[in-house]
């Protein structure tokens, strides 16, 4: 079946940063930033079991006592990623409550935290109940290609971005689909079976033309004759950038990591008559964000993180950007 993912800002493009990915039907949710989240009704932050923080700027990272808050009591694990420095982040904001009573709570809920070091390597620390939320090391270790999350159905992509402090921008990638033509296959007397599981993995394999699978009785059968019985759809892509400064290292890996998005989400914060100011603060125009889009290949593209000096001229903000991204 077709994984349906739902994305969803947490806020209006005036409020704080912050992307929710529902699974459908699957009870389960993916959250990028973790800012002011009250918005997001606390049966869908529990849902959530992975979140993906961009940088610690307040407006990213204030959420994380309303998260504790809310699975605090509940048995659960949730995962965070961040930039690096984050387990030192995590920590701290834990040290800042009084933890006396822990030992009372009846279920564990617990945090495991992975903070990039570097491209290509990361760290991992794990916080939980049972132990007071005291640091628990769980080792370096290295990633491929910028991948933080890699399951079955779909996998979560970081490049190390710029905005004056280290910032990560996120891409969440789902497998492509094959999908049976079962009449087909019935035309060709061949029964549906566990077979097609090995058909199905040599189609994502782009296996060689002479390459062969066990059929329904075990009997080898050409690859290449059952390609009209399938149909391969690409999974969707969703990419999140924000907080980064106009620079051409960000723009080369933003382009990178977008690259052919379903739907790219990001900062739009300035106008580009203010270009100067956005550099100063590290943050970019609509028009910049319109034109790494284009240049990335997107088909849609979703600002946010608008400017409050805009307010009343969101129109603005949302035509310049769709002006870059046009090319016009
Ligand atoms: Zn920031």
């Amino acid at each position: 079946m077709r994984r349906a993912l739902h994305p969803c800002l947490v806020n209006e493009p005036f409020g704080d940063p912050g992307l929710f990915v529902d699974f459908l039907f699957e009870g389960r949710a993916l959250l990028f930033d973790l800012g002011d989240i009250r918005a997001l009704a606390p049966r869908k932050i529990l849902r959530v079991s992975d979140i993906f923080v961009s940088h610690c700027h307040m407006d990213h990272f204030m959420g994380f006592d309303w998260l504790l808050r809310i699975c605090l009591g509940r048995e659960r694990a949730v995962r965070l990623y961040g930039p690096p420095g984050f387990i030192a982040k995590v920590e701290a904001k834990l040290a800042a409550y009084t933890w006396n009573l822990l030992h009372r709570y009846g279920n564990d809920f617990g945090l495991e935290v992975t903070e990039l070091l570097a491209p290509g390597r990361v760290q991992r620390a794990r916080f939980h109940v049972r132990q007071g939320f005291r640091r628990e090391a769980l080792g370096e270790g290295r990633i491929e290609d910028g991948v933080l999350l890699a399951e079955p159905g779909f996998r979560v992509r970081c490049a190390l971005l710029d905005h004056g402090t280290p910032c990560l921008g996120f891409a969440l990638e789902e497998t492509q689909h094959v999908n049976i033509w079962k009449t087909r296959l019935a035309e060709r007397g061949l029964a549906v079976g566990p077979w097609l599981q090995g058909l199905k993995r040599a189609v994502l394999a782009g296996q060689d033309a002479a390459a062969t699978i066990p059929g329904p009785s075990g009997q080898p059968l050409p690859v290449n004759t059952l390609l009209d019985c399938v149909e391969v759809t690409p999974g969707m892509k969703l990419a999140y950038v924000t907080d980064v400064v106009f620079s051409e290292a960000n723009a080369a890996a933003i382009v990178e990591l977008a690259r052919g998005a379903d739907t790219l989400f990001i900062e739009s914060v300035f106008l580009d008559t203010a270009a100067a100011r956005a550099a100063d603060k590290r943050h970019l125009t609509a028009g910049q964000a319109g034109r790494l889009a284009r240049a990335a290949g997107v088909k849609a593209v979703e600002p946010f993180h608008f400017s409050p000096i805009y307010r009343g001229r969101e129109v603005e903000l949302r035509a310049e950007l769709e002006r870059a991204f046009q090319g016009a």
